[in-house]
This record gives C-alpha cells, structure tokens and sequence, in this order.
C-alpha cells in the first residue's frame, strides 16, 4: 500500500468540525475554553474561529458573566443558529412534512401534504419540491439562505447515495430521493431513515449529547429503534440494523409490509391498537386522540396487551445491547401515563433495572418533524 501524508486541509477541516461541535453540544464558550478542550493550541483555535466567524458560521456573544481575574475578560462564541437554514422533508407513510428551520431546530416555516402511495415516486417528490418553493415564497426566504434538504424516510435507506431502497408501506421499489429533489431545488440533499435521524437528533440535541450508548425505541403508525453505538449510529450490513418492529412476535403469524409473518409491527402499531378496540367497542371512533385515552377500561386493557407485547421484545433486545439507556419517542408514548405503563411492564421482565434507564425524548423536533436537520449538520458542519 502507497503511504499517503497527512492531509493538512483535511486536518483543518476536522479542527474546524471538532470546534463546531463542541459549541454545538456544550452552548458559547471562550476561545481559551475550546483550545482546553479540543485539545489545540490558542492560536489555532484563534485563527479557525476567525475564519467561521468571517463565513458567518460562528459568532463573538461579548463576555463570559463569571470572570475570575479582573481586567482580563473573555469573549464568548457561538453558532449562529440563523446562519442559514435547512428544509427538512419527512416522509411518513400518511403524511409528508415540510419545515424550514434554523441551525438550532428552530421552525421558520413548515406545512404537509398527504404521502401520495399511488403516485409515481418521481411525480410525488416534484409536488413535494413545489410546495417547498411556494413555502419559501411566501415566507420570503431567499434561496441563497437555504443550505440544504434532509429527507427522512422510513424503511432501509442509502444515505451514501440518497435512495431509498425500500419504504414498505410507502413504496417498495427503490427511488433516487437526493437525485430528484435536486434537480428541482438545486441544493445538496440527504437523505436517512426517519429512525436514524432521531438517533443524530438525539446525538446533537439531546441525551446523545452525554451519553455514548442509547436505544431509541419508536411507537408509533410504525414500530422501529435505532442503536447508538459509541456515540455512532450503528447501520447494520443491509441498512436493517434495530428493526424491533420486524422481530417475529407469532409464528405464521399476521402478514407484514415486510413480506414476512408475525411482526411485532402487526401487532403492536398504532393501527393495530385501533383494530383491537374497534372488534370490543363496534365503532370507528379514534379513541387514541381522546384527551386520557387510559381512561377508558376497553381502551387501557388493549394498550396494556400491546405494551406488555412490547416490553417483552424490548427487554430481549436490551439484554444483547445493553445500553446505558433508552429513549422512547412515538405518537403512542405520548399518551398520558402510557410511557409510564410501559416501564412498568418492562419491570417485570427486568426488576433489575435502574430507574433512570427510561428517557422520553424531550425534543421539539420529533413533534415538528425536522428530524432531518441532524443528519444534514452531520454531513455538512459537524461530522
Ligand atoms: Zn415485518
């Protein structure tokens, strides 16, 4: 193998990453603070903070409040969370969400259409990318501002090549994402797995931040996880890895989107829950958007089915990873007292288990569905 020298822009380049994460997960620091601790020399950090404030990446915030010696002050920076924004497009298998939001996560501007299953995929990203103009339109959001789109799917993805190799309930076959929305909008795209982009959200926002080794467990309309490994998203060989929902619960069980039998997925989704209510209580009504859907016996007992289902695979995926903890997000955790009924459950497969092993994802950004924006600053300012 030919020897290859050290890259000095490269070098540059990851000095310029470390710095911007570093602001990114610990907030505005000094210059002194971040050479301390990225492990380079004041003048270093001096000259590439210089360069990203010039880009307008970084800004000075004035004084650090606490000085111990007087007359020598520091200078804060920072990201600039309004540097530029990012569009984050996510797919989900009824609707599709479109938001605009700064570098921090903050929403701009956002709006959904249904997730068109019948369409042709390249005719749906092409809406996808009309209404994306007319947001930035009607907002006055210049396209020079935007920095770039983030597609989040679900199902297996490549995010090397932005293709969705298969959606399942969406669409099976694969489609070019990254290719067709930039041929519209004419901005770098990426493009992951919806459960992978909570994982780097969770990494860059939130408990990821501190902690190296997590499970993100997701239930919702779909049944999925993530495995954070050593502060890295762990990928799997065919992009499958942490597909809880595709574990078989019953032999020859249900059919799945998946094309196998007795997926957890068809017994524990959200639809599922519907349809177990739906043969007690005879009706159509979404008992699940009720104010305390727990409340009500038939619901609580049918819930109380799907959780204990859950925890049991949960607990046997746990015990292979083991995690330092998991973080549970999804439509279903966010029913009063549910998340709460879950750990319990989980309990009595585990009576061993620390009681802060459970966190409930406490970021904005699952709600707005900019899951996105973490995957796009991965590939573009921090990685
Ligand atoms: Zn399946």
């Amino acid at each position: 193998m030919k020897y290859q020298g050290i890259n000095l822009e490269n070098v540059k380049l990851s000095n310029r990453s470390s710095i911007l994460l570093l602001l990114n997960n610990n907030g505005a620091m000094s210059r002194k603070d971040i050479a301390a601790t990225v492990g380079l020399t004041a003048a270093s950090v001096t000259l590439i903070c210089s360069e990203l404030i010039e880009e307008g990446i970084v800004v000075e915030l004035g004084e650090a409040a606490e000085e111990k010696r007087a007359g020598r002050k520091k200078i804060l920076v920072d990201i600039n969370a309004d540097y530029r924004d990012v569009l984050c497009i996510a797919v989900e298998s009824d609707t599709t969400y479109i938001a605009v939001t700064n570098l921090r996560g903050k929403v701009i501007c956002n709006c959904s259409i249904p997730t068109d299953k019948e369409a042709d995929p390249e005719q749906f990203f092409k809406k996808v990318t009309d209404e994306c103009q007319r947001l930035f339109w009607k907002n006055d959001i210049a396209r020079d501002k935007v920095l770039g789109a983030a597609v989040t799917i679900p199902g297996s993805v490549d995010r090397k090549k932005g293709v969705s190799l298969n959606s399942y309930n969406i669409w099976t076959d694969s489609i070019p994402v990254a290719s067709y929305i930039k041929k519209e909008l004419d901005v770098p795209v990426v493009v992951e797995n919806n459960l992978k982009a909570y994982a780097q959200t969770e990494i860059y926002f939130g408990i990821g931040r501190t902690v190296n080794n997590l499970f993100i467990l997701k239930w919702g309309p779909g049944v999925g996880a993530s495995i954070i490994v050593d502060g890295k998203i762990y990928q799997g060989s065919n992009k499958m890895a942490a597909e809880i929902g595709h574990m078989t619960a019953v032999r020859n069980g249900r059919d799945c989107n998946c094309g196998r039998k007795g997926c957890l997925e068809t017994y524990v989704s959200t639809m599922a829950v519907h349809e177990d209510i739906k043969k007690v209580l005879g009706n159509d009504h979404d008992y699940l958007s009720d104010e305390n859907p727990l409340d009500n016996p038939v619901v609580r007992g049918v819930i109380d089915e799907k959780i204990d289902t859950l925890a049991h695979n949960l607990r046997n995926s746990i015990s292979i990873l083991d995690p330092k903890n998991v973080v549970l997000i999804g439509y279903m955790f966010e029913i009063p007292g549910c998340a709460e009924r879950f750990v319990k459950a989980y309990k009595q497969y585990d009576p061993f288990v620390a009681d802060d092993f459970f966190v409930k994802s406490s970021m904005p950004e699952n709600i707005n569905h900019t899951e996105g924006l973490a995957v796009f600053l991965n590939e573009v300012l921090l990685a």
